[in-house]
């Protein structure tokens, strides 16, 4: 089955929107083993929407279409539609009773113009929206089936799931199973990872590729046929015993999330002191439900004032050594410890840059330091990157260490076997 995705918009040409809605759908469809084949976008002229319409369904079975459904002018996608499959464009009864049922719903008075949404392609099957005022629609030309979804993307995913993916897999029930796994490395380099799972072998069949995000190296281990599944779960396991610990997290997992997750099962508490991440790491954390399980504070300790007076950190040391140092990350630690009196205090003190960096310490030059009862560690990292990625990298090497504190404190490890927590002495079964 060839599936397209188009999706509609000036705003994803001119760089104001980063079309997301291609990502959110071809991932759905993958996880039913259903692979795009190709993704377009357009702006917004009708004829040129038409023409990639006619172009797309000529060569495809299925097309998925988002965007320009509202109510405004710039709103051009069923016209188009209409035009392009030689239709009228009629007043859809059914839609128009949606349209009128949200808004009494959202106790809120129709503007006539929402009426132009009901407009649809004749012989269009409308596809309810419970989330917006835009209907979809389903239309058929020659073997393509078309499916038109608005570009809001809570709307349009809502609709893809109740609608189209049963519409997809009534048409093609049994699709060639595909499986797909993605495992986040965390300290590694790219080239290191690759040799290491090399080393060990993957089982036949299994597909290897690999991406590099931020500070992230993401393993993809994909697999096809009756024993997909089965195939990438060994492969998995493989990956995990050679890796261990650097697995951070697996599929829709994230470091901050397994971190989150650790440091809950281990009871842990925590404090964070922040200058140069300010907050980021809290932010990351806190982005957890659940947060304050574990986070007792994090002090935003930016200027050298609130060092000294919100953490003890002594003139002496600044004097001395300077805001970025190991001895002022350090004593940050401590000072946040001894105030928040948790089981863990984490600070991170750093030049982000673009400015401030000199010969003995340029930009990107970090020093975390953690205190715990188990373990006290202090670090110089050299990050490279923008402001951006010096701050990401930061907060996720401080993620790490106390992701990695907190299964070093977990003694029943059969509680996270399924999780990232795996060590690399462990039997593969
Ligand atoms: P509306 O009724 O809001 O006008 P619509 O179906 O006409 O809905 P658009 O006008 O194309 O959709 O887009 C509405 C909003 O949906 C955009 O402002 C943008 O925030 C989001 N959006 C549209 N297309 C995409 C896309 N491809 N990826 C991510 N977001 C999108
Ligand atoms: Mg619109």
């Amino acid at each position: 089955m060839k599936i397209a995705i188009l999706t509609i918009g000036d705003e994803l040409l001119n760089g104001d929107l980063a079309d997301t809605n291609t990502a959110a759908i071809a991932r759905i469809l993958m996880d039913s083993s259903l692979p795009v084949c190709e993704a377009a976008t357009v702006g917004d002229r009708k004829e040129t929407i038409a023409a990639a319409l006619q172009r797309l369904a000529d060569t495809h079975d299925a097309v998925i279409v988002t965007g320009g459904l509202g109510p405004t002018e710039d709103d051009r996608t069923s016209k188009a539609a209409a035009h392009a499959f030689v239709r009228p464009l009629v007043l859809n009864d059914k839609a128009l009773k949606q349209i009128r049922a949200r808004f009494r719903a959202w106790k809120r008075e129709m503007h006539p113009r929402n009426e132009k949404q009901a407009l649809l392609p004749g012989r269009s099957e409308v596809i309810t929206n419970q989330n917006g005022t835009a209907p979809g629609f389903h239309l058929q030309s020659n073997q393509a089936d078309l499916y038109f979804l608005p570009g809001v993307p809570r709307e349009m995913l809502a609709m893809l799931v109740e609608y189209v993916m049963p519409s997809l897999l009534s048409r093609f029930p049994n699709p060639p199973l595909q499986c797909q796994r993605v495992m986040s490395i965390f300290g590694l380099a790219e080239p290191d990872v690759e040799a290491r799972i090399n080393r060990n072998g993957l089982p036949d069949g299994v597909e290897l590729a690999f991406n590099v995000d931020l500070s992230m190296v993401q393993v993809k281990l994909r697999a096809k046929g009756e024993s997909a599944q089965k195939l990438v779960d060994r492969a998995e396991l493989t990956v995990r015993k050679t890796l261990g610990d650097y697995v951070v997290s697996i599929g829709s997992d994230s470091l901050a999330g397994n971190t989150a997750r650790f440091l809950s099962i281990a009871s842990l508490t925590l404090a964070l002191a922040e200058s140069c991440t300010g907050g980021l790491i809290a932010k990351l954390l806190t982005d957890q439900p659940g947060s304050s399980a574990f986070l007792e504070r994090s002090i935003v300790s930016y200027a050298n004032s609130a060092k000294l007076d919100c953490l003890h950190v002594t003139q002496e040391i600044l004097d001395h050594h300077g805001a970025v140092s190991a001895e002022c990350a350090e004593a940050m630690a401590k000072g946040v410890h001894a105030a928040a009196h948790t089981d863990v205090a984490l600070a991170v003190t750093g030049i982000a840059g673009p400015d401030g960096g000199t010969i003995d310490k340029p930009v990107g030059t970090v020093y975390l330091a953690m205190v715990s009862p188990w373990e006290e560690r202090v670090e110089r990292f050299n990050f490279h990157g923008n402001r951006d990625q010096v701050r990401l990298r930061t907060a996720c090497t401080a993620l790490d260490w106390l992701r990695r504190l907190a299964i070093s404190q977990l003694s029943d490890t059969s509680r996270f076997s399924d999780t990232c927590g795996f060590s690399n002495d462990g039997e593969e079964n």
